[in-house]
């Protein structure tokens, strides 16, 4: 086998795109190759004139020195440095460098590699790094703001330890303080409103489907605090499952809205309610009339509705004026209402000075229209005017039925118009009844 020549391993050497080196103990060039002299800026000569520790920088020549005395033949080690140029600029280097005996010398080897690329790429990443960091500190901060100015307390559940963890905010909405932690779902369900607390609390029951559906857990409930007084929340979360889809966790917030929710009752109520008199309107009365026909159609249990009409109130109205006129119909309301206690009694006003009473499962209503007269005259609510008598008066035309199969709401009102007008035509301060 021929040995490669020493011409073909300098042809080698200098096209190797690294820097080639060779240095003795002391650190002195004793070999370079030409990328090593365009690397650092110097010629060959000069190079050969210098030591290792001239182009490191912050070497410290003496450690080296000693190091490269102690190195063993054989060694093989790879570190990064900053080479220093003949013109004062520095660049970083990755130097491979083996130490071996030729002839009875220690001699090292080494290749350089200019990294600044990789260096400057590196540069590039930590910048994206730190815009990045920015950016989501600032996105945290924005949403640690949206949380705050929309009064949202955060809660944390995990559902496996069937442990709690809230925020100061979860604990001021509750009214509670959080140095006395609420730690588990059954120290949460004491203060939550009987009526609403298995579905608010939910989220530990059927944690599962919702996992498995991908839903996000709503709810609106009531809670009380300890000084007694009751607020309305509401609470959403996402369900959080493990690598098999089981739920282990319930992260989501819970935010007060016991003022828009009071409010939007007060709407909802007044929707259906007649504002001077505080009984059912009209609109509440046509659905629940067309409710307990239908249960009295399904069940065959009587209905009774029954028209009161006040007695010449236009009369009332010009003698003592509209304030007292509104002054006797509520008085009349309160009458009505107080006959109506049982559960789907109603009694609403129809319009104007007229009322309706509807009455499920009442087939002899005549004990209530004599109270509701016996009432109305102990008032003595005076009118002089009244042609009838020297007090307010009304009528009633009322209508019973025994089997509703037949009848539609509509018709039990036109009946109940046609007793009341006979008991207007008879004289008016009576009942006129019409069984169907
Ligand atoms: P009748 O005995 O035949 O029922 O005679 P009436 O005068 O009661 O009947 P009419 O229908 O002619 O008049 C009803 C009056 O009721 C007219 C109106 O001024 C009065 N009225 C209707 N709504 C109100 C109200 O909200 N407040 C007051 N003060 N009066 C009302
Ligand atoms: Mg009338
Ligand atoms: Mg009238």
């Amino acid at each position: 086998m021929t040995a490669i020549n020493t011409d073909a391993f300098r042809l080698l050497l200098e096209s190797v795109p690294d820097g080639f080196f060779v240095h003795d103990e002391s650190g002195r060039f004793l070999d370079v190759n030409a990328r090593s002299c365009i690397d650092l800026g110097y010629s060959r000569e000069e190079l050969l004139g210098m030591s290792i520790n001239d182009i490191s920088r912050g070497a410290e020549g003496e450690a080296n020195e000693r190091q490269w005395a102690e190195a063993p033949v054989g060694m093989a080690m790879s570190f990064l440095e900053r080479a220093l140029r003949k013109d004062g600029s520095t660049f970083p280097v990755e130097i491979s460098l083996t130490c071996q005996m030729i002839g009875d010398r220690k001699l090292f080897f080494g290749l350089a590699r200019d990294v600044s690329e990789r260096e400057t790429a590196h540069a590039a990443i930590e910048c994206q790094i730190a815009d990045r960091t920015a950016e989501l500190a600032d996105a945290n901060e924005r949403l640690t703001m949206a949380v705050r100015v929309g009064g949202l307390g955060i809660w944390d559940y995990d559902i496996v330890a069937d442990q709690l963890q809230c925020d100061e905010q979860w604990y001021r909405i509750m009214g509670r303080k959080a140095e006395r932690p609420v730690r588990t779902i059954a120290e949460f369900r004491e203060f939550i409103h009987p009526e609403d607390v298995d579905a608010a609390t939910e989220v530990d029951r059927t944690a599962a489907d919702l996992a498995a559906m991908g839903r996000d857990y709503g709810m609106l409930f009531r809670i009380f605090r300890p000084d007694g007084s009751m607020r309305w929340v509401r609470s959403a979360a996402r369900i959080v499952g493990d690598s098999l889809g089981q739920p282990v966790r319930a992260v989501g917030f819970v935010v007060d809205i016991t003022e828009s929710r009071l409010a939007e009752q007060t709407l909802e109520r007044s929707a259906l309610e007649d504002p001077l008199t505080g009984l059912a309107n009209r609109r509440r009365l046509d659905d629940e009339l067309v409710k307990a026909c239908l249960h009295a159609t399904r069940s065959g249990e009587p209905l009774t509705l029954a028209m009161i009409d006040v007695d010449h109130f236009k009369l009332y109205n010009d003698g003592e004026g509209h304030v007292r006129g509104d002054a006797a119909l509520k008085a009349l309301a309160g009458i009505l209402q107080g006959v109506t206690r049982r559960p789907y009694d109603l009694a609403a006003r129809y319009g104007g000075e007229e009322f309706l009473l509807l009455l499920p499962g009442v087939d002899s209503p005549e004990p209530i229209f004599q109270r509701i007269m016996d009432e109305l005259r102990a008032l003595l609510i005076p009118h002089p005017s009244s042609p009838v008598a020297p007090h307010l008066t009304v009528s009633c035309g009322c209508v019973i039925a025994s089997e509703l199969a037949d009848f539609a709401p509509l018709d039990l009102v036109t009946a109940c118009d046609r007793a009341l007008y006979r008991a207007k035509q008879g004289g008016r301060d009576r009942v006129e009844i019409i069984r169907l």
